[in-house]
């Protein structure tokens, strides 16, 4: 049995008929006989939308206030999937961060993440169910204290899950078929990439390519992690990021 993660940004998870599409992809591939770990991100713009609340309140907000804030995000998206999931006969439970026993550096809203026990995932994937796990953030062990991973921090998550869970597929599913040679939403002419090595995607994205957040990029290359990267709603073939070895 082949186990896959599956990550679904915010422009996937943005509201419950989005949810419903991502639910479908998840069942796809339990059915087609793999065990499943998820990683979700917030709902579409509502990590934006947390920080202007806080900005509301405080000029200067404490940074640990703010990353119990921001990880508040994931944690509605978790629950809203894993009931959906449930109720579709699917069974599945979402996991916070610390829940799942991801631990990360102290540094506040740029946590880098250190190790994952993930004993809860493990047993759930035992169990035959679907475990959902909160992206883009953590805990760290001697502060005790609640991180997030920097924006975009889901796919940190998800490389590190792959990583722990030795996947055989870490699939980073978005609102674009791929990586293109420049952002399709702004340049429709842009040419998806079938293939591209760490190198190149490191690049793309500290130009500003935000498909993927680089040191996400940088541990899948430490680790040789191939990931794929493809829309949640079609179900054209997306972009392998990988080795150049293997281009
Ligand atoms: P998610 O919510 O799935 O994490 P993001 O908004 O973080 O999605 O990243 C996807 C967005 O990245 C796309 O909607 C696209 O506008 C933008 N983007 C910028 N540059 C690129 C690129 N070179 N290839 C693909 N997408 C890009
Ligand atoms: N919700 C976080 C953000 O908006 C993490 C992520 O989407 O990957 O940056
Ligand atoms: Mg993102």
């Amino acid at each position: 049995m082949n186990l896959i993660v599956q990550k679904f940004g915010g422009t996937s998870v943005e509201n419950p008929e989005t949810l419903k599409i991502v639910a479908q992809k998840i069942i796809e591939c339990k059915e087609a006989g793999n065990e499943v770990v998820v990683v979700v991100s917030a709902m579409g713009s509502s990590t934006d939308e947390l920080i202007n609340l806080a900005n509301e309140l405080s000029e200067t907000p404490s940074p640990r206030e703010m990353d119990m804030l921001l990880s508040a995000g994931e944690r509605i998206t978790m629950s809203l999937l894993a009931m959906h999931l449930n109720n579709l006969g699917y069974e599945s439970f979402s996991l916070t961060g610390s829940q799942a026993g991801i631990t990360t550096t102290s540094r506040h809203g740029m946590a880098e993440i250190e190790d994952i026990s993930g004993e809860r995932v493990k047993e759930g994937i035992e169990d035959g169910k679907i475990v959902i796990v909160a992206g883009f953030q953590g805990v760290n062990k001697e502060t005790k204290e609640i991180t997030t991973l920097g924006r975009g921090g889901s796919d940190a998550t998800a490389v590190a899950v792959a990583k722990i869970f030795n996947a055989d597929s870490c699939e980073i599913y978005t609102d674009v078929d791929g990586v293109f040679s420049t952002d399709p939403n702004k340049i429709p002419v842009a040419k998806k990439i079938d293939k591209i090595s760490y190198d190149e995607m490191l690049e793309l994205s500290s130009l500003g390519a935000k498909v993927m957040q680089s040191s996400a990029v940088q541990t899948a290359m430490m680790y040789d992690i191939t990931l794929e990267v493809r829309s949640t709603f079609t179900e054209r073939k997306g972009t392998k990021i990988c080795s150049q070895e293997s281009i």
